[in-house]
């Protein structure tokens, strides 16, 4: 591929360092920057939440608006500017739509207007990029959220020059959230009834904008490889195999890379004592500090696991609940941080009551905790029904903290199975409370023989997940989607 530099807009719901419930967050906000290093030149567009502005950010006005049709009404939103990284990033601000407390709905359920939402932030994107007047050779969508873009370009803005050198790629970074709202709505969109079909983005009869991104897309992609042949799958597919299917030539897996910048135990600024694969001293005062955090009372040797997850199905919250029982009659101690469903967040903080001092729960959103816990744990336990990629996996083998995962997804591909001395973590593959506990015992087992388990951290920590590959593929498959554009047109 030639290495021509490419003006790449990035479109996501959700980025850090400015708005984050999980991985798309990581995403969003670390490889447009590394995108830079590959000569792309990247803006990122993201709503203006509140926790953007509540955020402590220097956002200023650009002065821009745009007018956008929402069903029969035209909004104005304005578009803020401000920078991360040197990376130029725009906010669409709306805010009777994006002034809340949470993302996407409370822990009780999505919002209700979360089409309007979400088209007002895509159309607005779409007008802002070309009020601008700066043509992007690539426009990169990510998750249903943003799926509605590829099909404006190739509805609405069809014949419009000013995008006919554009090209889309949308990343599937979670099949299983897909943006579903009936049919009556569709009017919302601004989109012409001929894209509502079921070659489209009609699903069963109602309006899927995951689906529209799909099919409307010059190149799809999802963030592992092994994410990509499940999706394609009945079990996988969440209803939109037979559509990926259909795309397979288009669809490529990139697996995430992740911001060592940001997750190294060397350079951890968040964690009580910082070490390394050849000092792995400091890891002892991170596992004291976190022991104190969570108020648990054991003995240093004894073994702690750490999970930092959203409290959701797709996490194996099921399957973890079942095991719980007889994972704390084990010689072990657990910390749990997260939030989700309420069914979940209710039954752990009532488990943590039962075992109290050797179960530790935090129901909170809290980086700083999830930094002590990567450091501080021995283990990282992952059950997750799915994975598309799985970010915590990949952080716990730089801090020597050993991952136990499910054989799934980004999971599978990320981990090796530990074998007479070789591999970096344990993997099960069964989606039940036995497997889970049959591994959390394997994993005890070499816990046991230090000079075994020293070896096996190291292995992990010398593991490389850095964006630069990723963002390399990315460029390719940028220059793959141009082509085939242009050809097209
Ligand atoms: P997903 O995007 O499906 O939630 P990933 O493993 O890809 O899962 O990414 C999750 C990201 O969110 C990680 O960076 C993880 O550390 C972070 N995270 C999840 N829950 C919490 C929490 N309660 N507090 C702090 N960070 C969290």
């Amino acid at each position: 591929m030639e290495d021509k530099h490419l003006n790449v807009v990035f479109v996501s719901s959700e980025a850090v360092p400015f708005a984050k419930t999980g991985g798309l967050a990581d995403v969003s906000g670390t490889l447009p920057v590394a995108l830079k290093k590959v000569s792309c030149k990247v803006t990122l567009f993201l709503p203006f939440y509140r926790q953007v502005l509540s955020g402590g950010f220097e956002i200023e006005p650009t002065g821009l608006e745009v007018s956008v049709p929402l069903g029969r009404r035209e909004l104005r939103a304005e578009i803020m500017r401000a920078s991360s990284n040197d990376l130029p990033v725009y906010l669409i601000k709306r805010d009777e739509f994006f002034d809340r407390s949470y993302l996407y709905g409370t822990p009780e359920g999505d919002y209700f207007d979360n089409l309007e939402r979400f088209t007002l932030f895509s159309r607005a994107v779409v007008e802002a990029i070309k009020t601008r007047g700066f043509k992007p050779h690539i426009i990169h969508c990510n998750d249903w959220q943003t799926g509605l873009i590829p099909a404006y370009l190739k509805d609405v803005y069809r014949d419009d020059p000013f995008f006919t050198t554009t090209a889309t790629v949308f990343t599937i970074h979670n099949i299983a959230y897909q943006g579903i709202f009936p049919p009556f709505l569709f009017e919302l969109t601004g989109l012409n009834g001929r894209v509502f079909t079921p070659e489209g983005m009609e699903f069963w009869g109602n309006i899927n904008l995951l689906k529209a991104g799909i099919v409307f897309s010059d190149i799809v992609t999802t963030v592992s490889s092994g994410y990509s042949k499940e999706i394609q799958t009945p079990e996988y597919g969440y209803g939109l195999d037979g559509v990926l299917r259909a795309r397979r030539k288009d669809l490529h897996g990139v697996v995430n890379g992740v911001d060592y910048s940001e997750w190294d135990p060397e350079k951890d600024g968040l964690i009580r004592a910082n070490y390394s694969e050849k000092d792995l001293t400091g890891k002892r005062l991170c596992k004291e500090d976190l022991l104190e955090e969570f108020d648990l009372r054991i003995d240093l040797e004894v073994p702690l696991i750490g999970i930092i997850s959203r409290l959701a199905d797709q996490k194996g919250m099921d399957i973890l609940s079942e095991a719980m029982e007889e994972l704390m009659s084990l010689d072990l101690a657990m910390v749990v941080l997260g939030t989700g469903d309420r069914r979940y967040q209710d039954l752990f903080e009532g488990l943590s009551r039962r075992w109290h001092g050797k179960l530790g729960v935090k129901i909170t959103f809290d980086n700083r905790l999830a930094h002590k816990i990567e450091a501080g744990c021995d283990m990282i336990l992952m059950p997750s029904r799915y994975e598309p990629c799985g970010l915590n996996q990949i952080y716990s083998l730089k801090y020597g903290t050993v991952p136990i995962v499910r054989a799934t997804g980004g999971l599978d591909d990320t981990i090796e199975d530990y074998r007479d001395g070789h591999g970096t973590g344990f993997k099960f593959r069964d989606y039940t409370a036995s497997a889970l506990v049959a591994k959390v015992k394997e994993a005890l087992s070499v816990y046991r023989d230090k000079r075994q388990w020293t070896a096996l951290q190291r292995r992990g920590m010398k593991k490389d997940f850095s964006w630069e590959n990723s963002a390399r593929r990315y460029k390719d498959l940028y220059n793959l989607a141009l082509e085939k554009r242009l050809h097209k047109s």
